[in-house]
């Protein structure tokens, strides 16, 4: 049995290869594998034909120090894993008759018989141990050596604690990682992908640890820093480093980090400045109010929200005056700045923020073009409004609208009571 630096995961099942489902299962154990410094150096997913497993776990046993296998410990023809395992590492079975008498208890219990087929799940690789899987009658293997095998069933309610309990309690000790391998997120807003780069690509282009990656979705970019602690150097250590490089070119367009949403972060600022907040949205109809009470405790900030589509319903409960929206149109900075302020005003919140715009793909005009959207955030001191031009499909246009509206918030509130 050797040291463990980095390992290999195979995913299993040929619903794995149809657009219907995708392997989730290999994203948790990579988690955990990080946490004691393995590095997963490469995933296979393939489907259960013989030739083509054996073939994977074969080539994965030649690069890696570690190979887990998830799927394919079933009872039924397509189960073929263990057979697979056996013909790449040229052992035989054992039949673990523990196994099959707690097999048979578990159906006795159910009122059912157990059938030939099942006590093929009893089958254990010569000189591995069976792993107990409490969540059902496929039990994981664990066969250690030179590069060590560890199979697991690929139903995410039998694999996690069959992983994080049995699995992990062997893998652990054999981590010969100096320190863990680290993944920090930092999310942006407000910024192209192409800005964003041109500011960080100069630090971060020859960097190998951490690695760096830029991520793009519309209305927020994430960059990706991975590292792997190599001697007195911890992984948060070479993190903390590019970090705060990173940070000092983006500033304030650093809104949160690892899973924090925009929301959660302007929910939390909220909170902390003891500020209330009211929503008036024409073309987002009242996503922005979804996503501010999304977060547990919304109701200590969020006081109402009004979804005004037409220009009627802005005059009657926003007070938007008519004369506004016939002047300007429904799409201006002016109506917007008047529905936020409006929201505040009948609200009786700190904060009114406003959204109208044109959200397509129909509506468009020369003048007032699809993805044309004004966001206001009004408060004691005034109204602030942007024009915004986003680009996209309908629901792409709405979302983005969202984004920049939470962000309008987020600066405000950055600047400090008003
Ligand atoms: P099996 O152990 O091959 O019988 O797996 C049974 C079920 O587990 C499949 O139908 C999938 O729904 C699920 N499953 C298998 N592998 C994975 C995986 N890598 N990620 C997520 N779910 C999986
Ligand atoms: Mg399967």
């Amino acid at each position: 049995m050797s040291s463990v630096r980095n390992a290999e995961i195979i995913a299993i099942g040929s619903e794995l290869l149809t657009p219907l489902r995708s392997d989730t299962n290999s994203l948790h154990i990579t988690r955990r594998l990080n946490e004691v410094g393995i590095e997963v150096r490469r995933k296979t997913v393939v489907g259960d034909a013989l030739d083509d497993l054996t073939d994977a776990v074969a080539g994965a046993m030649a690069r890696a120090d570690l190979v887990i296998t998830m799927g394919g410990l079933g009872p039924t023809e397509d189960d073929r894993t263990r057979e697979a395992v056996g013909r790449a590492t040229g052992r035989s079975f054992v039949r673990s008759e523990e196994w099959v008498d707690s097999m048979k208890d578990r159906f006795a219990r159910a009122g059912r018989s157990l059938g030939e087929n099942n006590l093929r799940q009893a089958d254990i690789l010569e000189g591995a141990e069976l792993l107990t899987n409490p969540k059902g009658t496929a039990p994981g293997q664990w066969l250690p050596g030179r590069c060590s095998i560890l199979m697991l069933p690929g139903p995410p309610r039998e694999l996690k604690p069959l992983f994080d309990g049995e699995g992990m309690a062997r893998i652990a000790p054999l981590a010969a990682g100096t320190g863990r391998v680290l993944t920090r997120i930092l999310r942006i807003t407000g910024m192209t992908e192409s800005h964003a780069d041109s500011l960080v690509g100069p630090i971060y282009r020859d960097l190998v640890n951490p690695s760096v990656t830029i991520l793009s979705s519309p209305g927020s970019i994430e960059l990706h820093l991975r590292a792997v602690g190599e001697g007195v150097r911890t992984a948060e250590e070479l993190i903390a480093g590019v970090e705060a490089q990173f940070r000092e070119k983006l500033g304030e367009r650093v809104y949160g980090t690892d899973d924090e949403s925009l929301e959660t972060v302007v929910a939390r600022m909220l909170l902390a400045a003891k500020q209330t907040i009211a929503t008036a949205e024409s073309c987002t109809g009242g996503l922005l109010a979804g996503r501010l009470t999304e977060i547990p405790g919304s109701s200590n900030y969020f006081l109402r929200g009004f979804v005004c589509y037409t220009n009627e319903s802005k005059v009657d409960e926003l007070g938007v005056p008519a004369e506004l929206i016939a002047a300007h149109g429904a799409v201006s900075a002016d109506v917007a700045g008047s529905m936020g302020a409006g929201a505040r005003r009948i609200a009786a919140a700190d904060l009114g923020v406003s959204i109208t715009g044109i959200a397509g793909p129909t509506g468009g005009s020369a003048e007032k073009p699809v993805g044309l959207v004004y966001i206001s955030v009004a408060d004691r001191a005034g109204v602030v409004t942007t024009e915004n031009r986003f680009p996209g499909e309908r629901g792409v246009v709405r979302f983005q609208a969202t984004q920049r509206a939470l962000d309008m918030i987020r600066m405000r509130l950055m600047e400090g009571s008003g």
